[in-house]
């Protein structure tokens, strides 16, 4: 469930914000002024930000400039003058997006959860820039396509590291013969299911090591799974 903090000083706004979101199925907490709001965007970790531009003690401009010193909390800049100077200066200063006063309650709603989406997206690109994985001591570099363990390069092909990929992408995730055709053999059909077991055996003939725990466990009449 997201969380989202609510900095609003006219407190009948904040309120009717805050069970609007409740309703749409969101945490909330409300800050009737800068300084405090400051403090809790600060204390603890939200999914998003909805900030008034015109609060007692610190503004908006400059409590999303002190947001932005130490966090990228997503912040929505509420603004009741329709002013571009202050759009622009609260944009500048590190807000995502704005929404002019008065507005209906659809569009903060259809703006929050666009800025969401947008969060969540950027945040899987970045998971998967993640170029080394670990799993005991074997390392794939996702970079070089290149499996080591320690400085020994394991020699796999492509199809070999492409299921090992999947498998150390997906740790704890028990993996079924079906999904590791459609992932790593692009199947639609789940005809030849037999396959993966297959190239299972060539996997850990390479990667195991004799006499010790296969790094891939078979969860019988399911499938297999590399477990943390
Ligand atoms: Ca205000």
């Amino acid at each position: 469930m997201n969380k989202i903090l609510i900095i609003e000083d006219e407190e009948n706004l904040a309120n009717f914000i805050s069970l609007e979101l409740q309703h749409e199925g969101y945490n909330t907490k409300i800050h009737n002024n800068g300084r405090t709001g400051l403090e809790e965007a600060l204390n603890n970790n939200w999914d998003a930000i909805l900030l008034d531009l015109m609060l007692p003690e610190l503004n908006g401009i400059e409590v999303t400039r002190r947001i932005r010193q130490v966090k990228n909390t997503p912040i929505i800049m509420m603004t009741a003058r329709d002013d571009i100077m202050d759009r622009v200066s609260g944009l500048d200063h590190g807000a995502d997006d704005y929404i002019v006063k008065p507005f209906a309650i659809e569009e903060l709603l259809a703006r929050l959860r666009a800025l969401l989406r947008r969060i969540d997206i950027e945040s899987d690109k970045n998971a998967n820039k993640q170029t080394t994985l670990n799993y005991r001591d074997i390392i794939v570099e996702k970079e070089n396509r290149l499996v080591r363990r320690k400085n020994e390069i394991i020699d796999l092909t492509k199809r070999e590291y492409e299921l090992l990929l999947t498998l150390m992408e997906n740790v704890n995730t028990v993996l079924e013969r079906e999904k590791l055709l459609e992932k790593v053999w692009n199947y639609e059909d789940h005809a030849e299911t037999n396959v993966v077991d297959v190239y299972i055996r060539y996997l850990r003939n390479k990667i195991d090591i004799p006499g010790e725990e296969s790094y891939i466990q078979t969860v019988r009449g399911l499938g297999y799974v590399m477990r943390a």
